[in-house]
């Protein structure tokens, strides 16, 4: 029997896309899709929100009311939103891919609470080359840590709400894992004014927003007489949400655990 699928945060940017990506193949069915309470696609049909046949299945402002057990929920929303799902999920013991991004500490361990009792994947960057990228990084920053400056740069379309990205911070983790030390006792998050030349073995992060820009992340290490730069730029969407859908039909058959990317992909 094909593996149900509930999309959370159907109406926005990456849930269309995930809507899009269940259609492309067969293995997992779309049974139920949710936003937010009084959002405008709500009671829209699924496919008429992405422009193809009507497929049957409305978007809802009700979770509770549509999540039949053993779904796997697909969760592309906001920290909050994610946090009011959890216990539903955990009731129905339906498991959850999440790329949520801007949680904050409480609301992760509230989802590390949540994968004793359900799978949860969770990943800040559903791409395949995000993933390779950030073993580069961390593998620059054994060998070149301590003579580069290292600096993080990304960007993102103008409604993107957190900063820096998700990735960019997963990409700060992995090199703050090659250099052996914790991010946050080296990262410079913001400059501005007379904040002095660099110090030595600082990670800074700068932020870019505007227009469309899907989402693009460098890892540069700036050394005298030369520089390395390891850069991703995603162009479309759907290679999150391929991701998202690939992982969901991976965790379907999991036992309840926290799971990243690397552990679907080896
Ligand atoms: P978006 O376009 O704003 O979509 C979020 C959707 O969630 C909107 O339709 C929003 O409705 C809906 N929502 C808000 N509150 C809700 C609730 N209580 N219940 C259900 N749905 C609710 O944002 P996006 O660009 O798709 O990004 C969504 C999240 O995914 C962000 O955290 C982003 O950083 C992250 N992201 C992750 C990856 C990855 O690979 N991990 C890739 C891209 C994006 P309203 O618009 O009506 O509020």
């Amino acid at each position: 029997m094909s593996t149900k699928i509930c999309v959370l945060g159907a109406g926005g940017r990456m849930g269309q896309s995930v809507i899009r990506a269940l259609f492309e193949q067969s293995a997992l069915v779309l049974s139920a899709a949710v936003d937010r309470p009084d959002g405008e696609v709500v009671g829209k049909d699924c496919g008429a929100l992405i422009g193809q046949d009507r497929t049957g299945v409305s978007v809802s402002d009700d979770l509770a009311a549509h999540l039949e057990p053993q779904t796997v929920v697909i969760d592309f929303s906001s920290p909050d939103a994610l946090m009011a799902a959890l216990p539903v999920l955990e009731s129905r013991d339906c498991a959850l891919v999440t790329g949520t991004t801007g949680l904050d500490a409480a609301q992760a361990e509230r989802l590390d609470a949540a994968s004793q009792r359900i799978p949860v994947l969770r990943s800040d960057n559903f791409s395949v080359g995000v993933a390779l990228m950030r073993a580069l990084a961390q593998r620059a920053a054994e060998v070149l840590g301590e003579q580069a400056d290292i600096e993080i740069i990304e960007a993102h379309h103008r409604r993107k709400v957190d900063a820096p990205s998700g990735t960019a911070l997963a990409v700060g983790r992995s090199v703050a894992q090659g250099l052996g030390i914790e991010l946050d006792s080296v990262a410079d998050w913001t400059r501005h004014g007379q904040v002095g030349p660099r110090g030595d073995g600082r990670v800074g992060f700068s932020v870019i927003r505007g227009g469309d820009i899907v989402g693009e992340h460098t890892a540069l290490f700036a050394m005298a007489g030369e520089r390395l730069e390891i850069t991703h730029k995603a162009t479309d969407r759907m290679i999150f949400a391929r991701g998202a859908v690939r992982a969901a039909g991976w965790l379907a058959a999991q036992d309840a655990g926290l799971y990243a990317l690397e552990d679907l992909l080896g």
